[in-house]
């Protein structure tokens, strides 16, 4: 006999495999993967950051397009949680905003450590990766607008919610609500842009709030 909730979960778990299947159904693999590879080709960080990019928006595409997601303009509880970005995003971001390019922050991390954090972010496990949750980023202004949207980093291109309610996206629920699992691309993005990159959450790169 099953219980009325092991039905509920049975329910949310299938809801949830539908989601990810109509996702997978129209995403265009074989274009991400040929923009992947560019970027691993290409010679700077900054070029690599670029396909990067390319290939990241493809995925936005196709999720936001298959509806499966409830993500929309003006909710940004995902910008409230850690973001962790390479110095070629800071960079980038830098000079998208007209800032200054930020020098390393101390909290950065380089090499295995970043491999590390990955997982910890993934898990949101670690402390220290957690230092900013609740903090609202940098460049979110408006009440809910990214003033850097063109430049975001590779993790907020990548950031998707399968909820059915944004109210389970908000930072206190961070880690228990479902997400599309983006960890295999995360760490595609670590090992292309290089593992000397150093890696640190976005409010350690800019700790001055900006309106762009
Ligand atoms: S860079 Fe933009 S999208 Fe990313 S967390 Fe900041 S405000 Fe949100």
């Amino acid at each position: 006999m099953t219980s009325d909730s092991d039905e509920g979960k049975d329910g949310e778990a299938l809801r949830l495999q539908d989601a990810v299947g109509r996702i997978e159904a129209v995403m265009d693999n074989a274009a991400e993967a040929r923009f992947r590879s560019t970027a691993r080709q290409a010679r700077t960080s900054a070029k690599r950051l670029i396909w990067l990019q390319r290939a990241a928006d493809i995925v936005q595409d196709v999720v936001l397009a298959s509806k499966a997601v409830p993500c929309g303009s003006g909710c940004s509880h995902c910008c409230a949680i850690p973001v962790a970005i390479t110095q070629a995003e800071a960079f980038a971001i830098a000079d998208f905003a007209k800032l200054p390019r930020p020098s390393q922050p101390a909290a950065a991390i380089t090499g295995r450590g970043v491999l590390a954090q990955e997982q910890v972010v993934e898990d949101a496990r670690d402390e220290a990766a957690l230092a900013h949750m609740g903090e609202p980023c940098t460049f979110l202004v408006d009440g809910g607008r990214c003033s850097v949207y063109p430049a975001r980093p590779l993790a907020c291109r990548l950031h998707f919610s399968l909820s059915t309610n944004s109210d389970d996206c908000r930072p206190d629920y961070f880690g228990q609500s479902p997400r599309l699992d983006v960890f295999d691309r995360n760490l595609d993005n670590i090992l292309t842009l290089g593992l000397s990159q150093p890696v640190a959450d976005i409010r350690d790169w800019f700790a001055q709030r900006k309106q762009v």
